[in-house]
């Protein structure tokens, strides 16, 4: 190692997750970090994931990116919550919305007076009590505080590509040195087992300390080196292919996601400045490829910019994150189907945990054991989220969703749907990524039905309830009313006139 350099990071990908590591240790590693990024045009990215959720404002905003000009870059728009669309049965729909719903009040989460309401037969659906949801369902977004004093949490639909490309401009500013080349061979210590270096095709070698693997479901150094090994989820989450086409706007520019049940998955409509993200989700064994391409060909709402694009997965982990001295992040870590947009919060979790322990070469295996202990504890309880939403469904006779009606559910989904409907309490441990009110939200959309309730909620007098669920609906239609469209807000702020 060079006398002025103290530690010498080597991440091998530029998609998304490669870009954003590249960005972030840019941003914060201590100067004589060296940090090399190697990527390979011909290979190309995965070329997907353009729907996010609110914490990426964190990531954004700890590189200090501006927000109209991060919009502009990446022809981006703003994003609510996610529409369930015939997920528990065909025509209905619900939304997972960002934010609170309804008011707080005393001891407990509102969801215990919503319950008590039903009971009494004048709860309405929660879309009634959600700010982001109202909003959302009429079109409208605003950025700041509503006339009663109220934030609207949001997250961002965007061109991945465009972002990493973003990103590079960022890092490469930063004295990030990017090489284009093939990775051929992984070079490792023969005692240790640790990466010494990556080998490009020609012969040139890089060597690290400390490597970073981006290499998306290819997973050359976490799995191909280190032999990390694969937790496999297909016995919860049987989906294994996506068909992905954008096509020309049309339709309303929504300012949420569309998640859209289908016959074997989900199809997704993600809205962009220059055009629709869509894709379809769904299980090979209940549905062809070609009859996917057709599914997805015939629900768009403009013309097709592309031919459909297949693309291959398996849901599931690696065993561990991190091995000797390296670290998988992104789509080389695993992959569960993106119905609540979550890869990307992942890869930027994983950035964030990884920031916070710096390692200049090969860590103590506490720390790595921490590390993998914290990865698997997001991983899993996502993953017990995204399952509710299939497990609850009641689209009786499809045989796909007979399939993931019946299928086993990991103990801690199982314990957390008991809890619920046994008395409406929804058990979120420390650091889960969802909230109860994101739980509850699925719950009630999927109908699952909770028996009762917290008690101390019938301390409130049955007329006060009703004054609070009243209240609560009107003050919220008031906030929503003067919000401009959603189009027209994206344009005056990417244009500079609606900044605050
Ligand atoms: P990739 O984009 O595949 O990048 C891999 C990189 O490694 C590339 O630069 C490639 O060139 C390089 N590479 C590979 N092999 C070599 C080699 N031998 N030599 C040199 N370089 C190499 N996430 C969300 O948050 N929201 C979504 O809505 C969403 N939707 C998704 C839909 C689908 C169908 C899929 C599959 C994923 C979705 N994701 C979503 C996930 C998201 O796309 C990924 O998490 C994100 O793009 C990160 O990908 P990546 O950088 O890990 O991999």
């Amino acid at each position: 190692m060079q006398d002025s350099v103290t530690a010498r990071y080597v991440i091998a990908g530029g998609g998304t997750a490669g870009w954003m590591s590249a960005a972030a240790l840019s941003r914060f590693a201590p100067p004589g970090t060296q940090i090399t990024l190697v990527e390979s045009e011909a290979i190309g990215t995965v070329g997907v994931g353009e729907a996010t959720i609110p914490q990426i404002h964190l990531f954004n905003s700890a590189l200090g990116l501006d927000e109209a000009e991060f919009l502009k870059e990446t022809r981006g728009s703003f994003k609510l919550g996610i529409e369930f669309d015939g997920w528990q049965r065909e025509g209905e729909s619900y939304m997972h919305a960002f934010g609170d719903i309804g008011r707080p009040l005393g001891l407990l989460p509102f969801q215990h007076y919503w319950l008590r309401a039903k009971q009494l037969g004048f709860a309405k659906p929660l879309q009634r009590y959600s700010l982001n949801e109202l909003a959302a369902r009429t079109m409208r977004m605003q950025r700041g505080k509503t006339a009663a004093g109220r934030e609207m949490p949001y997250a961002y639909h965007f061109d991945a590509g465009l972002y990493a490309a973003y990103l590079r401009r960022y890092a490469e500013a930063n004295g990030v040195n990017r090489i284009e080349g093939k990775i051929a061979n992984v070079k490792q210590n023969g005692e240790s087992g640790d990466i010494s270096a990556l080998e490009l095709e020609g012969g040139e070698k890089i060597e690290g300390d400390f490597f970073i693997d981006c290499t998306g479901f290819r997973a050359l150094l976490i799995d191909g080196a280190l032999g990390a090994g694969f937790e496999d989820w297909s016995n919860f989450l049987p989906c294994n292919r996506a068909m992905a086409v954008p096509c020309e706007g049309g339709g309303d520019f929504t300012p949420y996601t569309r998640a859209i049940a289908s016959k074997a998955g989900w199809q997704w409509r993600i809205p962009l400045q220059h055009r629709i993200g869509n894709g379809l989700v769904y299980c090979s064994d209940y549905c062809s490829d070609d009859e996917a391409r057709e599914t997805l060909l015939a629900n768009l709402d403009g013309a097709p910019q592309a031919e459909p694009r297949p693309i291959r997965f398996t849901t599931g982990k690696r065993r561990v994150h991190w091995k000797n001295n390296c670290l998988a992040i992104g789509l080389s870590a695993g992959f569960m189907e993106p119905m609540e947009s979550t890869s990307i919060h992942m890869i930027q979790s994983a950035i964030s945990r990884f920031m916070a322990l710096l390692p200049q070469g090969r860590a103590e295996p506490a720390t790595i054991d921490w590390f993998n202990a914290q990865s698997t504890f997001e991983w899993e309880r996502i993953r017990d989220f995204l399952v509710l939403h299939y497990t609850a469904n009641q689209r009786h006779g499809e045989p796909f969703w007979d399939l993931v009606r019946s299928m086993e559910l990991p103990a801690t989904l199982t314990a957390k749907i008991e809890q619920w409907r046994a008395s409406g309490f929804i058990h979120r441990e420390h650091e889960e990524l969802f909230t109860e009110v994101a739980w509850f939200q699925v719950f009630a959309g999927q109908g699952v039905e909770a028996d009762s309730y917290n008690p101390i909620a019938n301390a409130l007098p049955e007329a006060d309830l009703r004054a609070l669920l009243n209240d609560t609906e009107v003050a919220l239609v008031e906030q929503v009313q003067p919000m401009p469209r959603h189009l027209d807000f994206l344009q005056s702020y990417v244009n500079g006139a609606a900044r605050t």
